[in-house]
C-alpha cells in the first residue's frame, strides 16, 4: 500500500508543488492549511504515515499540533518531518522534544526533503541496520514499532524506537549521549545533548515498571540492562 503523507502547510503553492512531487513518486497525499484541519485528518483513519508540519500555521503553531498529534497517539503513530524557515533554531530543538523525527529549513529542495522522507518511512517501517527482535531481550515489534512490556503493547515514535535499538544492540555497555546523538540523530543534526535525555527519559516513562530496563549514569550515559524476568 503507498505511504501517505499529509502535507500541513498554509503557503498554497509550497504545498502544491510538495503534493505534485510526492504523487508521482507514488505517496498519497493530503494537505491541511491550518492546525485543526491539520489535527482532524492526522486523528482521522486512514491515518498517515508520515506528516509534513509547518511551524508558522495560521490558527497555530506546528509545534501545538505536533503535541497534539503525539498525545493521541495511542493506536497510531506517524513520523512528523518538520518545515522550519530560518532563525527558528529554538523550534527546532523544540520540535524534537516534542517527538518530531526530523526536520528541513525552508527554503529546501524538494529532491533533499524527498530523500529525508524516504529515510524516515524506511526507519519506521523497521528494514533498517537494527538486529532481529530474537536477539532483544524484550519483544520488540519492528513493523509497528512497539514493544511489549507486561502483555500490553507499547508504541514508540520513530526517535524512541531508534534510541531503544541502538541501546539494546549492545546491552550492558554505556552509550554516551554523544554516541547515541550520532546513533540516532546522525552526525550533522544540530541536536544538543539535553534533547537526547528528553527521549530518553520519556522513553523509560514509557517504560513504566520496566523503566529500569534503560540506567542512566551520570556523566557516562545510558545503557540497556537485560532483563531479569520475562515481560
Ligand atoms: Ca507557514
Amino acid at each position: 500500500m503507498a505511504n501517505r503523507i499529509l502535507i500541513v502547510e498554509d503557503e498554497i503553492d509550497l504545498s502544491r508543488t510538495l503534493e505534485y512531487s510526492l504523487n508521482k513518486d507514488g505517496y498519497d497525499t493530503i494537505c491541511a492549511a491550518t492546525g485543526k484541519e491539520a489535527l482532524v485528518h492526522a486523528l482521522r483513519e486512514p491515518h498517515p504515515d508520515l506528516i509534513l508540519l509547518d511551524l508558522m500555521l495560521p490558527d497555530m503553531s506546528g509545534l501545538e499540533v505536533c503535541r497534539q498529534i503525539r498525545s493521541n497517539s495511542a493506536n497510531f503513530n506517524p513520523s512528523i518531518l518538520i518545515l522550519t524557515a530560518k532563525g527558528e533554531e529554538i523550534d527546532r530543538v523544540v520540535g524534537f522534544e516534542l517527538g518530531a523525527d526530523d526536520y528541513v529549513v525552508k527554503p529546501f529542495s524538494i529532491r533533499e526533503l524527498k530523500l529525508r522522507i524516504g529515510a524516515i518511512l524506511k526507519r519506521s517501517k523497521g528494514d533498517g541496520s537494527a538486529k532481529p527482535a530474537e536477539e532483544n531481550a524484550i519483544p520488540i515489534n519492528r513493523t509497528t514499532q512497539s514493544i511489549v512490556i507486561a502483555g500490553e503493547e507499547i508504541s514508540l515514535t520513530s526517535l524512541e524506537f531508534r534510541i531503544l535499538d541502538a541501546l539494546t544492540a549492545n546491552p550492558g555497555q554505556f552509550m554516551s549521549r554523544d554516541e547515541l546523538l550520532k546513533q540516532v540523530w546522525g552526525e550533522k543534526s544540530g541536536v544538543r545533548s539535553r534533547t537526547v535525555d528528553v527521549h530518553v527519559n520519556r522513553l523509560r516513562e514509557k517504560l513504566g515498571t520496566a523503566n529500569q530496563l534503560i540506567e542512566t549514569r551520570r556523566n557516562v550515559g545510558y545503557r540497556f540492562n537485560q532483563p531479569k524476568t520475562d515481560f
